[in-house]
């Protein structure tokens, strides 16, 4: 199977602007910014699909994404935000290496979804 964009991200393969990396979890822009505040946070392996795979096989690590989006929040934005997991082409995810979107900094008049 071919690396994701997330893995070649990971990898150093292709450019980035990284605001958090730990042992485990990555967190970069997104490139195409939803929000005034948009971070993807990732977990460094590619073996979960999406966040019902990850919940049921390593939940400490579903709880390090959440714990690094409430920081990240916090450093780039109020600390109050959303966090999506697209979940299922159907419901738009393009890249199937599990991944958080935090959405933050005035989403008062952002829709769930356009
Ligand atoms: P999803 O649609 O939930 O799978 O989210 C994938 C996200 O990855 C989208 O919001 C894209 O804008 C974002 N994305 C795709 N390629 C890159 C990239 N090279 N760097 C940063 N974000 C990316």
């Amino acid at each position: 199977m071919t690396d994701s964009i997330f893995t070649r991200i990971i990898a150093r393969e292709i450019p980035a602007d990284i605001v958090f990396e730990s042992d485990r979890v990555i967190a970069f822009r997104d490139i195409s910014p939803k929000a005034p505040v948009h971070l993807l946070v990732v977990p460094k392996t590619a073996e979960f699909r999406n966040v019902v795979d990850l919940a049921a096989a390593d939940p400490g690590l579903l709880a390090e994404l959440v714990q690094v989006a409430d920081q990240l929040a916090a450093q780039y934005a109020d600390g109050e935000f959303r966090l999506v997991f697209n979940t299922g082409a159907a419901a738009g995810q393009t890249v199937f290496h599990v991944h958080a979107h935090v959405l933050a900094g005035g989403l008062g008049g952002v829709p769930l979804a356009e």
